[in-house]
């Protein structure tokens, strides 16, 4: 008979209704309490003669075993400095670890500890971390780090809910960095354990569902209870990445095959489903790369909003039915206080933000001479050569337009990540 892994969330042992589990420690305590009985208190380490607990307990061992043998050799897990494992998490938020790889060498270069990140300028941390995305991790790790310099004497907190009362750090990053620097029975639950767990256990359901997510991370929970917990997420996040793919997982070399319902029903790539999809709102703007003697004015955005505190070539979004080459005198005008000339066309790009889909009219321009800007809505302007802007924070829509102009040929990392991900 197949041993599955319990269903901690309707074991006796689990309430019917589960109480909405506390933030942080609290929280993982109350779903382990839930999701593996109290074994530890018995004094049997989780075997106690239970069958569900013997049965989490291969599930471990295989995992663990596996990890020993299987596991990539990736800088951070050759240190065990908690701020370069905590920048490690921040850094492979939604980013393949081989991008990730150079990124991390450069920022802990150039970033050795907690006190050199609290006192850089927030543009040299981005200059640095130009390329990877999401500048908001950026911008979080150094409030974070002013924070643990402030009310920690600079030492990273080693529990969850310290850590979740940083800027940045939400349930997943604490417990990562809870586990594999500190030891801690932290859970995680990222897209490569959600997947896992989905198909380990078959759930069926949308895994945007509260409670679904809720039962994830009680399993989360009751797996990471008992020795080496920062190996345990690791290998799970690992087992994700490399054999529990998205659209081939690899079972004849997994480690846990005889545990996964979703093999045993026999479409395991099916899972896990969601449902419900956050729409994306469509967008349209425009953007002038205007020329000053050989150099590009560069705007920055506010630090609040999409693309908070990033450099962009100026210009504004468009409304229904306005047409580009009509409005883009007007919108020039009123935010950086320009009149053009040889105002040109060149194409459009698209770029997708997290729930806006962007449809961005790129034009080339020149200044009259003597101009100068005068910007309404943007912190800053600069006129800059296409290298210069592209050194600076940037959105991911500023190097496709600058490559639509001929000016860039390069792909961020960002994107690069993004293709490579498409093609996996
Ligand atoms: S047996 Fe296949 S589907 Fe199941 S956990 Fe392993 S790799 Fe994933």
């Amino acid at each position: 008979m197949k041993a599955s892994m319990p269903d901690p969330t309707k074991p006796a042992r689990a309430p019917k209704s589960p109480e909405r589990p506390a933030r942080g420690d609290a929280r993982a305590r109350a779903a382990k309490a839930a999701a593996c009985g109290d074994a530890r208190d018995r004094g049997d380490g989780g075997d106690g003669g239970d069958g569900e607990i013997a049965s989490i307990r291969r599930v471990r061992d295989a995992l663990l075993a596996w990890y020993d043998a299987h596991r990539r050799d990736l800088p951070w897990r050759r240190t065990r400095d908690p701020y370069a494992i905590w920048i490690s998490e921040a850094m492979l938020q939604q980013t393949r670890v081989e991008t990730v790889i150079p990124y991390w060498e450069r920022f802990l270069a150039r970033y050795p500890d907690v006190e050199s990140l609290a006192g850089a300028a927030i543009d040299d941390v981005y200059a640095v971390w130009t390329g990877l995305g999401y500048y908001s991790r950026a911008r979080n790790l150094k409030a974070a780090a002013e924070s643990i310099v402030a009310e920690h004497g600079g030492a990273l907190p080693n529990d969850v809910d310290a850590l979740q009362q940083l800027p940045g750090v939400g349930r997943y990053t604490a417990g990562a960095v809870a586990s594999i620097a500190f030891d801690r029975e932290a859970p995680i639950v990222d897209g490569n354990v959600v997947r896992v767990f989905a198909r380990l256990e078959d759930i069926r359901e949308d895994i945007a569902e509260k409670a679904i997510v809720e039962r994830l991370w009680a399993l989360a929970a009751c797996l990471v209870r008992g020795p080496r917990p920062g190996d345990l997420n690791q290998a799970l996040m690992e087992l994700g990445a490399t054999l529990c793919t998205p659209k081939r997982p690899d079972c004849g070399a997994c480690p846990v095959r005889a545990h996964c319902r979703a093999t045993a029903v026999g479409d395991p790539e099916s899972l896990p489903r969601r449902t419900k999809r956050t729409a994306v709102r469509p967008m349209r703007a425009v953007a002038v790369a205007i020329d000053r003697g050989g150099r590009l004015l560069a705007v920055r955005r506010p630090e609040t909003g999409l693309m908070a505190g990033l450099w962009e070539l100026p210009g504004g979004v468009l409304a229904d039915g306005e047409e580009a080459k009509d409005r883009a005198p007007q919108i020039l005008h009123e935010a950086v206080g320009l009149e053009v000339r040889e105002l040109e066309c060149i194409g459009r790009i698209e770029h997708v933000f997290t729930h806006r889909r962007l449809a961005l009219e790129v034009f080339r321009a020149k200044a009259l001479p003597g101009a100068r800007a005068r910007i309404t809505g943007f912190t800053a302007h600069r006129w800059l050569e296409p290298d210069a802007l592209l050194a600076l924070a940037h959105a991911g829509s500023t190097r496709k337009a600058l490559t639509l102009l001929g000016l860039c040929d390069e792909p961020s990392a960002r994107a690069a990540d993004a293709a490579a991900r498409r093609v996996r």
